[in-house]
């Protein structure tokens, strides 16, 4: 848990900061982090790979992952076979986080040298193309040649796979092709060291699948790099001394093998020449398979089998935060220029003089929390990039916490100090928009949504700390009660139940450092490990809301059809296709008949349900917000029904399976004529281009920085969401429905061409970023403006169908604009036939209020206006006439004094009076008096309702308060108040007549 100390050398950073200890690498070419970037991707690039921009931190359509933690994420269908792109060789600078889920290990950020929430991981992957040896090759050259990066071979070590006895089928012996190619590329024997077993460089996608060893490249630090002292007060250690002195700074992951699933499988004679084949291209010996089931006990562990993939990839991550270190000639991570000037900020911010806090290293405070702080904007910043929102489950939960360990650190550093850190997202866009434009595009809208965030913490803590207060004042006894309340903390330890400190944790978003702080300055232990037991269930609960979010898994045949064909979109071209060709029959939802298992079947009878998958099709498939066509099967002649389709989905990519009801024998091979209900897509198509129009509209309207988070285009409706800080208010709403319905009236032609992604976007074509698009053949739909200086009202990436003209649309109405989430707005919209329902609805209405109050349409708002007025005039009336029905009481209660010890009484039921005319009575009365007791109640709504008045003369003597609770006990009701005025309520009216006789004699017991 330390980290650098000033030094006498020179710094590389700029001479207001002290200079950090320097690695071992000095008198180089120093190296911006995004100098390093680009020079990487450029490498890749002048070696034939794609450069691919980063996908989103929220993984697509992989329910599997919370946050993006790997460059190949994007590419894990290509590697599985499931995708195909137009590229073998990609290089790619991927943005991820570790947060949450397994690879929490917050607690340590800030306060180690290379734990980060947010890092970039640069890559380069070989699908099916080159594998070890010119991996080996490129890194080697990156890492090591002048013209490059040009690292001082004597730091370099590389590790390679050392062999593992026991790996699931076999032995799987030492990696030696890596140890022949690193050799080549004159790396010294003695630096290449194999490790054994399967945990530190072997690699899985997961527990069957893509598998295989990997190769790493390591850089020592020197002796100062050391945790534990080595070669400066201990002996001197030897790579891979796991010490903190040798840093990996590359990992080559080799994928090799495909891992068989187990369950009940035995290897056919072929699968075992297979076997034999893949050891002896490894080198391996011939080892013991699973051939009977005698050995099945025993091998069970590892009853699943690797199989050489047919075409090895390569697949590698080399983490900028730690080359950046290596090339900037600084041990620690956050003393490069990757995080320095964010550190810089937070002081500023935090109103504390950096180098002093530099100084400070132990526990909070100090520059443990600048880092905290530099490192958590990074990650917050990115998040709210991809639009993740803070929220109280799923990632919104972890950006919360992640902001709120921000927040708490800044209260560390500077208590007294009202910090706040919002412009730390601006610094973080500022450092990195370069590289991330999403940043750029996003920040209005974040800057906003974290001021909110922020300000929310502010208040809650201060709520949580008293909340804690109140809960410890409750566990007490009355001496540790006088205790807290003489010194502020007691004597004897006692204890908060962790779930109390848990609520507080998560309902007041009380951090636990704070509960810790507070508890112990008072002396009151914390039951940490209930607390946990609470987290935990909470971390499940979260952890189940974004995986309910997960589509179905399609059944696992689609892959293998999808490696013969893709089906053709006919849908762009209209709604009938003929001679379509069935392809294949998968039973619906997993069912399965006894002679063909689980995967595709022959036929299908009149009456079954299936899934069918043509080679060409007229049904649109769900997706891209736009909801399924519907329609049938006919034969080629279209006279005879085949199969109603009641929606299509894509299973993967590229396929389209239809869910049909057969209505005759489906065959494999049978050609068939697809119609779509043509007036359902009619309505669905005006609602999707009026949703490109209503994006438009938002971002002219409101600003760039609305986004797309969502949409859904059905035949009734349109919805789209999008990110705004503010409610749309009616002004905007109406501009937004001029704009959108001037450009219908317009009546362009749609156009829809298919580009390059990078053409689309640089045409200046909205992308949802969330999405992942193909490189090339991304359709891109545009709504000219001749009017417009770009020439069109709207260009975005969409694989949606549209109406010819936008005249088709016919009107556009927006319905409802509402909040869906902190940040996220949703209006809903109808369009065409359904604008007209729409008016016809809203029409009724008017007509049935206009018979319902007897007057003309036209009159019906004044109308409703005057009856208001009248309900408005009557309740005054009356509230008047009440009033006067208590003063004309006044003087017939006054009449009723009766004097009790010599103190004149008044007690006596009254009617007509509401509430506040019986207090005016009370208090008239009193002042009638002069000095005495007034007793005054009477029934309401079928309770009962008292008021006790008492002089100020009298009320040592008798309390107001105390003679209307004996009155209350009487009317089965409580009440209290003041020694001079008091209120109760009760439910007995007919105890109300005896309860006001009791007065006198209560007042005489009082005197
Ligand atoms: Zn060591
Ligand atoms: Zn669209």
């Amino acid at each position: 848990m330390h980290s650098p100390r000033p030094s006498n050398e020179a710094s590389v950073t700029g001479k207001e900061k002290p200079p950090p200890v320097r690695g071992a690498r000095e008198n180089a070419k120093s190296w911006s982090g995004n100098e390093i970037r680009e020079t990487f991707l450029r490498f890749f690039e002048s070696k034939g790979h794609r450069r691919v921009r980063s996908s989103s931190l929220v993984p697509h359509g992989d329910p599997t992952l919370l946050f993006t933690n790997a460059g190949m994420n994007q590419f894990k269908d290509v590697f599985l076979g499931l995708e195909k792109r137009d590229y073998t060789r990609a290089t790619s600078a991927q943005k991820c986080v570790r947060a949450g889920g397994k690879h929490n290990d917050l607690e340590n950020v800030g306060f180690t040298k290379r734990h980060h929430t947010f890092f970039e991981m640069l890559g380069n992957f070989s699908f099916g193309d080159y594998f070890k040896k010119e991996a080996i090759a490129y890194a080697w050259e990156l890492v090591t040649s002048p013209q490059w990066f040009g690292i001082d071979k004597n730091k370099l070590y590389v590790t390679i796979f050392g062999g593992m006895s026991e790996a699931w089928s076999g032995a799987l012996g030492v990696d030696e092709d890596a140890r022949t190619y690193w050799l080549k590329e004159n790396v010294p024997a003695e630096r290449i060291v194999a490790i054994p077993g399967l945990k530190e460089n072997f690699w899985a996608m997961g527990d069957t699948g893509p598998c295989g060893p990997c190769s790493e490249i390591h850089y020592d630090m020197g002796p100062a790099a050391s945790d534990l002292g080595h070669g400066v007060t201990a002996p001197e250690c030897k790579f891979p001394c796991d010490c903190g002195r040798f840093v990996e700074i590359w990992n080559l992951v080799f994928m090799q093998f495909n891992r068989i699933p187990p369950g009940g499988w035995l290897p056919t004679d072929d699968d075992v020449v297979q076997e034999g084949i893949a050891r002896r291209n490894l080198g391996v010996p011939p080892g013991p398979a699973m051939k009977t089931s005698a050995d099945a006990p025993t091998l069970n562990r590892y009853s699943s089998r690797l199989d050489p993939l047919p075409k090895p990839c390569v697949d590698t991550g080399m983490g900028l935060e730690r080359v950046a270190a290596v090339l900037q000639g600084v041990i620690s991570n956050y003393d490069t220029d990757l995080f320095l000037p964010l550190m810089k900020r937070a002081a500023e911010l935090c109103g504390v003089d950096f180098q002093k806090e530099e100084a400070i290293e132990e526990g909070k405070g100090g520059a443990a929390s600048l880092r905290v702080i530099a490192d958590h904007f990074r990650a917050a910043t990115f998040l709210m990039a991809d639009r993740v929102q803070p929220s109280n489950e799923g990632r919104g939960y972890v950006l919360r916490k992640i902001l709120r360990r921000a927040f708490s650190h800044a209260n560390y550093l500077n208590p007294d100090h009202l910090t706040l850190l919002s412009p730390m997202a601006e610094k973080v866009c500022e450092l990195m928009g370069g590289a991330y434009p999403e940043l750029l595009e996003a920040f209005p809208a974040k800057a906003v949504v974290l001021v909110a965030e922020e300000d929310r913490f502010l208040r809650t803590t201060g709520k949580g700390l008293r909340k804690l207060d109140q809960m410890l004042v409750r566990s007490f006894n009355e001496k540790q009660r006088d205790e807290m309340a003489a010194t502020g903390r007691v004597q004897s330890t006692t204890r908060l139940s962790g779930r109390d400190a848990f609520f507080l944790y998560d309902t007041f978003g009380l951090p636990r450092d704070f509960i810790e702080d507070a508890t112990r300055d008072r002396n009151v232990a914390v039951d940490w490990q209930e607390f946990d037991e609470a987290m935990a269930e909470q971390r499940t609960r979260a952890r189940a809301s974004w995986k309910g979010g997960a589509k179905e898994a399609a059944n696992p045949a689609y892959a293998k059809i999808a490696e013969r064909f893709t089906t053709e979109p006919d849908f762009y071209f209209g709604t009938e296709a003929k001679d379509c060709r069935i392809e294949a029959i998968i039973l619906s939802g997993g069912a399965h008949r006894a002679d063909t298992k689980s995967g595709p079947v022959k036929e299908l009878k009149a009456g079954e349900s299936g899934e069918v998958v043509l080679d060409r099709t007229a049904i649109y498939a769900e997706s891209g917000g736009q909801v399924t066509d519907t329609g049938a099967f006919y034969d080629n002649s279209e006279s005879q029904l085949l199969a109603e389709v009641t929606g299509a989905f894509y299973p993967v990519a590229g396929l389209i399976a239809h869910k049909v009801v057969a209505k005759e024998t489906l065959r494999v091979g049978d050609r068939v004529a697809v119609v779509a209900d043509a007036e359902r897509r009619a309505r669905i198509i005006r609602n999707h281009t009026g949703t490109h129009l209503v994006h438009a509209a938002l971002r002219n309207i409101l600003g760039t920085h609305v986004k797309q988070s969502g949409s859904l285009n059905a035949p009734d409706r349109l919805r789209f969401d999008f990110s705004h800080f503010a409610h749309v208010d009616a002004e905007e709403l109406r501009d937004i429905e001029q704009q959108v319905n001037e450009e219908i009236r317009l009546n362009t032609e749609i156009e829809t061409n298919v580009t390059s992604l990078e053409d689309a976007l640089a045409s200046g074509a909205l992308a949802f970023f969330g999405d992942k698009y193909p490189e090339h053949n991304v359709r891109v739909v545009t709504i000219p403006d001749p009017r417009a200086a770009r020439g069109f009202y709207s260009k975005e990436l969409c694989g949606g169908t549209h109406v010819q003209r936008v005249g088709d649309i016919g009107v556009l109405k927006i319905v409802s604009e509402e909040s869906v989430a902190a940040g996220v707005r949703r209006i809903e919209a109808v369009t065409g036939i359904g604008a007209l329902e729409h008016y016809q609805q809203q029409a009724q209405i008017l007509r049935q209020l206009a018979s319902q109050l007897n007057v003309g349409e036209d009159a019906v708002l004044a109308q409703v206006e005057k009856l208001s007025q009248t309900a408005k005039q009557l309740e005054k009336q009356l509230e008047a006439q009440m009033r006067k029905g208590a003063l004309d009481q006044l003087d017939e209660l006054a009449s009723r004094v009766q004097t009790v010890k010599g103190v004149k009484v008044i007690a006596a039921e009254v009617q007509n009076v509401d509430r506040e005319g019986l207090r005016q009575l009370v208090d008239s009365l009193r002042q009638k008096l002069g000095s005495g007791v007034v007793a005054l109640g009477m029934p309401e709504n079928g309770k009962v309702a008292l008021i006790a008045g008492v002089t100020k003369d009298l009320t040592a003597k008798v309390h107001a308060g105390k003679l209307i609770q004996a009155l209350a006990k009487q009317v089965g009701g409580s009440g209290g108040g003041r020694p001079d005025l008091a209120e109760a309520g009760g439910k007995d009216t007919a105890g109300l007549k005896r309860a006001l006789q009791s007065v006198p004699s209560l007042i005489e017991s009082l005197l």
